[in-house]
């Protein structure tokens, strides 16, 4: 059976930050496409709180925010990327105000907070601790009149004519295929906390992107390097909400419940960097020792942080809140360049999806929202100046679904709880393997978006777990119970897919 093509200049996936950011650098040149799994606005952008890291104050330099962002990496970034995203800082705060992104100011400027392992206070932020939500508005009215957004479309598959990334598959909320023709494919799909339990992301972070990239032929890498936020609000049925590190920033502390400091021994203290802070709780809690942020040096909480004051008030707390760690941000990706470009002609990416390097094996808080600005505005301009032609036409028919078993989400969240998740040890992730391996999740492919989920969780969690195996040395986010030094060996080793000899380069020069 044939289904309905349609052709577009570019094809976005992904109406977070990064996708939009791409969206408004081209759409008043080329005719453009967004698709979202749900509503336009349901992305983790839209739920970051903190804010955007910039070298903004006058004793502050691009170079400190590099070098911060370099120690928290653990010397696994790419330095020069790393060099790239930091010194655009300044200007793509001051192109988001020009923009109309209302960022919260003091008597000298821009408001300025501090986070785990930034030396100086700067992250710029907007409504408080509602950042994404005054970014992506803004965006979305900016862009809203010049490109198309399919949401409630999921993209099932990236369709290939030999090497060639010529457009997508869909799956509408009826149910409905239709083919999507374009020269240039962007893959802004985010993050996959939802392979674990205890996550900070939205429920749509099921790691598509990877999946997509990984089937048409995209080099991965990294994938072992997951960040574990260290506070999100520990509840009786699992943890909930992100309490943003800003606040420890501003003078909140972790205590456990005989009032004694987590993080006494660390020089850094409740702003060391977030895998040292997560493991701590982590600790503590498995002694069965509740941790709590206690909020009471923090002042004008209601006005600074909106949305932490409101958690409280649902939840009923006053000043100490109980906190556990959970699933946040995931540092490696399809290999890319900063603008975009991947081993696969015509497929680009940007976001949290892409590994250019520049968070290494820890990121530091507040760059990825840069990253989506810096690298997204790249992006645009990059596909701007290569124009392509439409593909030529193809013949695009229903393919048949290809079914087999797989695990339920249940089991692959269970699983990479206990294997991938702040402690990690070879025994644990054995066993992960190997149950892993009893599915194929690399060849089921379904018109069902729930199944065809399911199999893209499979996947990723399968390199995950084998990466998370195969790296003897703990680093960063990567922490081996039983290899708990980092290692020389390793030293600017990644560990990719397909696999390439480690001379070969990326190949997307
Ligand atoms: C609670 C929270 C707070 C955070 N706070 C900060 C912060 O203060 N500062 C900071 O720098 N970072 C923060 N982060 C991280 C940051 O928000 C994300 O890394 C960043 O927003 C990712 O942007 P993105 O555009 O790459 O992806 P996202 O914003 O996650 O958007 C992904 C998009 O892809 C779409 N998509 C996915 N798969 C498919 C598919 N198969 N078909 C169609 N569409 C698809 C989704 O529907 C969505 O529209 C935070 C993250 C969370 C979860």
């Amino acid at each position: 059976m044939s289904v309905k093509t349609e052709t577009l200049d570019v094809l976005i996936i992904g109406s977070g930050l990064a996708g939009l950011v791409v969206a408004e650098t081209i759409s008043r040149e080329l005719n453009v496409g967004i698709f979202s799994k749900g509503e336009a606005t349901e992305s983790n952008s839209y739920r970051a709180q903190g804010g955007v890291a910039a070298a903004l104050s006058t004793n502050d330099s691009w170079k400190k925010h590099w070098r911060d962002t370099l120690e928290a990496g653990d010397d696994h970034n790419d330095n020069s990327n790393t060099a790239t995203l930091t010194k655009a800082g300044q200007e793509a705060v001051h192109m988001l105000a020009a923009w109309g992104v209302l960022f919260d100011h003091d008597e000298h400027g821009f408001q300025l907070g501090k986070e785990g392992a930034h030396e100086h206070p700067r992250i710029v932020h907007a409504g408080g601790d509602r950042t994404g939500e005054a970014l992506v508005h803004t965006l979305m009215e900016r862009v809203r009149d010049h490109v198309q957004f399919f949401n409630e479309e999921t993209v099932l598959s990236l369709l290939k004519v030999d090497r060639l990334c010529v457009g997508v598959k869909t799956v509408n909320k009826n149910g409905e295929n239709r083919f999507w023709k374009a020269p240039h494919t962007v893959l802004a799909t985010g993050g996959a906390g939802q392979l674990f339990s205890q996550t900070t992301n939205h429920a749509f972070a099921t790691g598509d992107g990877y999946a997509l990239a990984y089937r048409a032929g995209a080099i991965l890498r990294d994938m072992e390097f997951i960040q574990f936020h260290p506070t999100l609000l520990a509840t009786d049925t699992g943890a909930a909400d992100l309490i943003t590190e800003a606040v420890r920033g501003a003078g909140g502390r972790l205590v456990k419940s005989d009032g004694s400091r987590v993080m006494a021994h660390h020089p850094k203290g409740d702003l060391a960097g977030r895998d040292i802070v997560a493991r701590a709780i982590a600790a503590a809690r498995s002694e069965g020792r509740e941790v709590f942020l206690d909020l009471s040096p923090v002042s004008h909480l209601a006005e600074r942080f909106p949305g932490v004051a409101s958690l409280c008030k649902i939840y009923g707390y006053s000043s100490q809140l109980p906190v556990a760690p959970g699933a946040h941000f995931m540092m490696g990706g399809v290999a890319a360049t900063p603008d975009g470009k991947t081993n696969v002609p015509g497929l680009y990416t940007v976001g949290e999806v892409a590994s250019t390097g520049v968070h290494g094996a820890n990121r530091l808080a507040s760059n990825s929202l840069l990253e989506a600005v810096v690298f997204g505005r790249k992006l645009g301009r990059r596909l701007l100046a290569h124009p392509r032609k439409r593909p030529a036409v193809f013949r695009t028919r229903e393919e048949p679904s290809v079914t087999g078993t797989l695990p339920t989400k249940a089991e692959i969240k269970q699983v990479m709880d206990e294997a991938c998740g702040v402690n990690r040890n070879a025994k644990t992730l054995q066993e992960a393997v190997d149950f892993f391996n009893l599915y194929s999740p690399e060849s089921l492919q379904s018109d069902d978006p729930h199944i065809q989920e399911s199999s893209n969780m499979a996947l990723i969690a399968a390199l995950i777990t084998n990466a998370a195996l195969a790296r003897t040395e703990s680093r960063g986010s990567h922490y081996r119970e039983d290899h708990p030094m980092k290692k020389q060996a390793w030293d600017g080793a990644s560990l990719t897919w397909p696999q390439i000899p480690a001379e070969g380069g990326i190949g997307i020069r």
